[in-house]
């Protein structure tokens, strides 16, 4: 699978948000968003700038894109697969980008950012139901297991990750035993569960066009 592979400040200062794509950096004040809180290129700077209601809603779907790594085309085949669900479309829309398995991975803290995330599943760190699964886009459902794969259960980074990580609060629909590296997936993502400032019925606006 394709990824965006540029520099990843650029997308926050785009979004004028954190989206903590960098781990460790986006916690300081090395943080590009920090020192230079306007978006990137000539016009950037410009004060004032007020966008459309089709701007706002372009910026939003981008902002919701960038925070899972996901490139357009997986994002809209996303958003269709939402649609079809029963409920609300921009929620399930988050429910299935919460249920990929780089993200699970991030959030249980097994990495401090999801293309961490995505780098230790290619490489197949982790099971699902007892078998090796080294694809980041595999949605998860109720019920699987997810585990540290014990061949892994040594790797410094993965540890180190883990203790830095320690005081994040793990989503409820995630049952995680940290002693064994095993978690249980216990429900649906539900929408408060999901930390992300997104307006997700901007999405749902853009898309309906
Ligand atoms: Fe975004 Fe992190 Fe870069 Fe700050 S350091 S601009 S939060 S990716």
């Amino acid at each position: 699978m394709a990824r965006y592979t540029g520099a990843v400040c650029r997308l926050c200062r785009r979004e004028g948000q954190k989206l903590f794509l960098k781990g460790d950096r986006c916690y300081t004040e090395k943080c590009a968003l920090e020192r230079r809180s306007y978006a990137p290129g000539q016009h950037g700077n410009a004060r004032n700038k007020k966008l459309s209601e089709y701007g706002q809603q372009l910026r939003e779907k981008q902002k919701a894109r960038r925070y899972y790594g996901v490139l357009e085309s997986q994002f809209e085949a996303y958003f269709d697969m939402a649609a079809k669900h029963k409920g609300m479309t921009g929620e399930n829309l988050l429910a299935i980008l919460e249920s990929r398995l780089d993200n699970v991975v991030y959030r249980l803290g097994f990495a401090m950012s999801r293309a961490e995330a995505r780098q230790l599943v290619r490489h197949g760190h982790f099971t699902v139901d007892g078998k090796r699964v080294d694809i980041p886009s595999f949605l998860v459902k109720t019920g699987m297991t997810i585990e540290l794969a014990e061949k892994s259960r040594g790797i410094d980074k993965i540890k180190g990750s883990l203790e830095a990580n320690a005081s994040r609060v793990v989503p409820k629909w995630l049952d995680f035993d940290a002693k064994n590296m095993v978690a249980k997936v216990v429900a649906v993502p539900a929408r408060e569960d999901i930390d992300l400032p997104i307006e997700e019925h901007l999405i749902v606006e853009l898309y309906s066009k």
